[in-house]
């Protein structure tokens, strides 16, 4: 059928605003909107009613009369005033497929751009939800018309919306990691905003042997505050994931924060070299322009002498999940190791020669069994080098892949880690400190 044909076709049956009828050809024609394509067939179908007129066809003003009130036309109703034929007086319609929503478009982008006012981003997504009738009403439309070359209406006003909010904040549109989400309902006029979090990497150096990684919750009241942890409802006051969060939760004026890392050094373990490599991930963030290397300064002054941060920058989910495929990347440990009997350079040099390119069998640690599955894990030890230190001192450094519990390699756990220092050199070994001196990512 004409497209022309089709059209009026249409508005016989229903009205509809510009939008709605330029919408069911919106595969036709480039470089141009629903609506301007509506018009463009009002005022077409306008033409040729008056050419049927002139040519004495009585179809001419029947359908100078749907234009007039299905198709809103000013166009049609001057024509037929011109042509001195009555203007048909129904109430002002509305449009069947929108509801005349389309007329309400710059209020809508208005109330879109208000809810995010107060959020800093660079990249959003217009998201748009729709009653189910709505969606019911237009699909029943488009089969009962065989519409072939139509847009949907959520696809119109998501694209409308997204195209005005751009050219009214200088943003861009993303659709696979956009700063926020704004999900719109046209018919309702309510607004959701999603603002998805924010990521900013680092490594953090602790300098200090009695501070968790993480927060770590008082085991007697689980968070809520007692007697035993002083109301404060943690085991430990402080923390790296705490001091490191605090300020940059506060300049992003973010709702919480996640700490991730590769992996985790013991309480009582430091961790120095370049760091460990962390990602703080911030939650409805409502500033995203953050200075990070003035963060980094003020995490450092408030953390002075226990932790210390580098290498911030933003980052996206991606690498967090890199980072937790990383925990076994490879680690650089340094233990000084205290022995029952003293010990000789030759029983060093031993050490060296079976423990450097070996795999070790450990069983999960007795010390961490009542958190962790009890299983069998091996890990490979690429380069170890022993320093005597004192008759029965030494300071072992190990080059390992990441997840071998080093306490346990000396003491050798009952048994449950093989081999190990103690067991090598038939002399009971004990871990007095131990560092975690490099963490190495691919
Ligand atoms: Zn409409
Ligand atoms: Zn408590």
């Amino acid at each position: 059928m004409d497209i022309l044909e089709k059209a009026i076709t249409m508005l016989s049956k229903h009205p509809l605003c510009d939008n709605c009828l330029g919408r069911q050809f919106a595969l036709l024609g480039y470089n141009m909107e629903n609506k301007d394509r509506g018009k463009a067939l009002k005022l077409s179908l306008t033409l040729q009613a008056n050419a049927f007129h002139s040519a004495k066809n009585a179809e001419g003003v029947k359908r100078l009369k749907v234009l007039a009130v299905n198709g809103f036309s000013r166009e049609a109703q001057d024509t037929l005033r011109h042509l001195k034929k009555r203007i048909p007086k129904k109430n002002a319609p509305t449009c069947f497929l929108c509801d005349d929503r389309f007329q309400l478009f710059d209020g809508l982008a208005q109330k879109v751009l208000n809810s995010v006012a107060n959020y800093e981003y660079t990249s959003f997504l217009v998201g748009v939800e729709l009653p189910v009738a709505v969606e019911e009403r237009e699909d029943e439309f488009k089969a009962a018309f065989n519409v072939s070359y139509g847009e949907s209406i959520r696809h119109e006003f998501g694209r409308l919306l997204g195209k005005r909010i751009a050219e009214l904040t200088g943003k861009t549109t993303e659709y696979m990691k956009p700063d926020v989400t704004v999900i719109v309902n046209p018919f309702t006029e309510r607004v959701r905003v999603q603002v998805n979090p924010l990521f900013v990497a680092g490594r953090y150096r602790k300098l200090v042997r009695d501070i968790p990684q993480s927060k770590w919750f008082c085991s007697s009241c689980r968070g809520k505050g007692c007697e035993k942890c002083g109301g404060t409802g943690k085991m430990y006051p402080e923390s790296v994931e705490e001091l490191v969060s605090k300020p940059l939760l506060e300049a992003a004026e973010g709702e919480k924060t996640s700490f991730h890392a590769s992996g985790r050094e013991d309480i009582d373990a430091r961790m120095l070299g370049t760091g460990r490599p962390f990602v703080i991930e911030i939650s409805k963030p409502k500033k995203r322009f953050l200075d990070l290397k003035k963060l980094e300064v003020a995490v450092n002054t408030n953390a002075e002498g226990k932790v210390e941060v580098s290498r911030f920058r933003f980052t996206n989910k991606d690498v967090v999940r890199r980072l937790k495929k990383g925990e076994s990347a490879q680690k650089e440990y340094r233990v000084l190791i205290e022995f029952e009997n003293a010990v000789s350079e030759k029983d060093l040099r031993l050490l060296e020669e079976k423990l450097s390119g070996t795999s070790i069998k450990q069983q999960t640690p007795l010390r961490v069994l009542h958190r962790r599955a009890d299983l069998t894990r091996e890990k490979y030890i690429y380069e170890v080098k022993v320093k005597k230190v004192s008759l029965k001192r030494a300071e072992m450094k190990i080059r390992c892949q990441g997840g071998l519990y080093v306490k346990e390699l000396v003491s050798g756990d009952e048994g449950r880690t093989m081999p190990n220092v103690s067991e090598l050199l038939g002399n009971r070994a004990k871990p007095l400190k131990l560092d975690v001196l490099n963490v190495i990512m691919e």
